[in-house]
């Protein structure tokens, strides 16, 4: 499991590298990032683009050590 989450993996969504634990698109299952992840789940609830930009820089602040 350690190994899984230390890998790090090819966001098909956005191209970006990333480690972790991956998000599953809500598309069609596949594993995303963590931030497309959140992005998907954002404009599910219907929220517009130039909001979910304003949410993820909230959330990458926050998460900032
Ligand atoms: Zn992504």
């Amino acid at each position: 499991m350690k190994e899984n989450t230390e890998r790090i993996r090819i966001c098909p969504k956005c191209g970006k590298s990333y480690r972790g634990i991956p998000a599953l698109s809500r598309v069609d299952s596949s594993p995303i990032c963590p931030d497309c992840g959140t992005r998907e789940a954002l404009e599910s609830i219907g929220i517009k683009p130039e909001e979910q930009e304003l949410i993820m820089e909230t959330i990458h602040r926050t998460y900032q050590a």
